[in-house]
């Protein structure tokens, strides 16, 4: 496991002065990312106070050696898939060398910024395959009640790390237009089903993991070494269109419900970087199965959960006009794991099949257990039965066109510096496609 080090101490300063105090990029931090400004192409860059580090800048100016200097020429093709492939070696390097590049005792080299706001913001990666789990335990079990209110959780959850194929190709970072979906819908009061606008769009609060050196079909990642394939963390809005979700899901699962958005923040916040936030995983409640051997490993269950808050608000069009702040709908944290990263990674290449540099993986919605750390819509209006007011005096049972939903993740521990992820936003527009009955 990652342990800290010079980069991580709390008293660190750097001469980008936006950085010091900054709430989520902190000298302490420095995601990676690919951005562009003007017309020039996309490329590399760190996340500094309200600053972009232009890498290929750096590497130009002759300020990186080794392997430091190896893992910003793996860019070259403006994404992070080389450098992902890596593994953890170059990205450390990495780390440490633009640590004392930019620490307050440096030379400033303020040539190599750009100002975060005059930038774009890109996928960080060729994103190949997506993956998304439920391994919060508490969002299943809420859900599950809806349906099965003696028994919400099904037999095989503490055995398995559930999770399904999603659609790689309709990821999208922060800002991108969340499009009302059109599908079918059968809610139980109609008796044919109909095609048209969902009804009941909804969000979802996860975090998104990248994977980093991956396998080769048929060679399982043993989850003693699942951490090593872990190139970092986003957050994760897995959009979520409930009534066409419940018409069309069984027996197969999601499908048109999710794959028409989801969306990340840009910036890839290293396993380093999160290496002072680390916990043990939960403890198991008594009566429950331990994890069969393949998804048992010691030091993943001493040190391989997060501690990382998770809060998700909403902003509608009224709410904007009248210069009300963003509301509270949500707190969790990535305590509510039921399984950790690495036994998701292993369980997902256990039968031989591979993950690949660039590779996302959703952990699903990780709702706390109380009502004020619910992690979707459907959790907090009870499936649409107890609309939640909000301080504009509107009531939501799901999401209306023009709401604005923000995730917002924030790494704590007491003796460190506070880390964030960056923005993860999205409006919800009207849909587009209604075509007569
Ligand atoms: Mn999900």
């Amino acid at each position: 496991m990652t342990q800290t080090d010079a980069t991580h101490d709390p008293s660190l300063r750097s001469w980008v002065a936006s950085a010091n105090g900054h709430p989520d990029f902190p000298i302490q931090n420095l995601p990676l990312g690919i951005f562009s400004h003007g017309a020039h192409h996309p490329r590399a860059g760190v996340a500094i106070g309200d600053e972009i580090l232009d890498l290929p800048a750096v590497l130009e100016a002759e300020l990186l050696s080794g392997e430091a200097a190896q893992a910003v020429e793996a860019t070259a093709d403006g994404t992070l898939n080389g450098l992902m492939a890596l593994g953890a070696g170059p990205r450390r390097a990495l780390r440490t060398q633009l640590s004392a590049l930019l620490a307050a005792d440096a030379v400033p080299y303020p040539g190599l910024l750009r100002a975060a706001a005059d930038c774009t913001m890109h996928r960080p990666a060729r994103i190949g395959d997506y993956t998304d789990f439920f391994v919060g335990i508490h969002h299943a079990t809420n859900t599950g009640r809806f349906f099965r209110p003696d028994n919400p959780l099904l037999p095989n959850y503490k055995y398995v790390p559930i999770g399904y194929h999603g659609r790689a190709s309709s990821v999208r970072v922060t800002g991108a237009p969340v499009v009302r979906p059109s599908g079918q819908r059968k809610p139980a009061s109609e008796t044919e089903p109909s095609f048209g606008p969902c009804r009941n769009l909804d969000y979802e609060l996860e975090m998104g993991v990248w994977i980093g050196p991956g396998n080769d079909l048929g060679e399982p990642i043993p989850v003693g070494e699942a951490a090593s394939h872990i190139a970092g963390f986003c957050l994760l809005n897995d959009w979520s269109a409930r009534d066409i979700q419940g018409w069309e899901y069984q027996p197969l699962g999601p499908f048109l419900a999710k794959s028409f958005l989801s969306t990340i923040s840009p910036w890839v916040v290293t396993p380093e970087a999160l290496a002072p936030y680390r916990i043990p995983q939960p403890p198991r409640p008594n009566g429950d199965p331990a994890p069969l051997p393949y998804l048992h490993d010691v030091a993943d269950q001493a040190a391989g959960a997060f501690e990382i808050e998770l809060e998700v608000t909403i902003r509608t069009a009224t709410m904007r006009e009248k210069g009300l702040p963003p509301h509270r709908l949500g707190l969790s944290t990535t305590r509510h794991m039921y399984w950790t990263v690495a036994q998701m990674v292993a369980h997902h290449s256990s039968n031989g099949c591979d993950l690949n540099p660039g590779d996302l993986l959703g952990t699903g919605t990780l709702s706390a257990p109380e009502a004020s750390g619910y992690g979707s819509l459907l959790e907090v209006s009870q499936a649409g039965r107890q609309p939640v007011t909000l301080p504009s005096g509107e009531t939501r049972r799901f999401l209306e066109d023009g709401d604005e939903i923000a995730l917002i993740g924030h790494a704590r521990r007491e003796g460190f510096a506070t880390i964030g992820f960056g923005p993860c936003l999205g409006i919800v527009e009207p849909a587009r496609y209604n075509p007569a009955p």
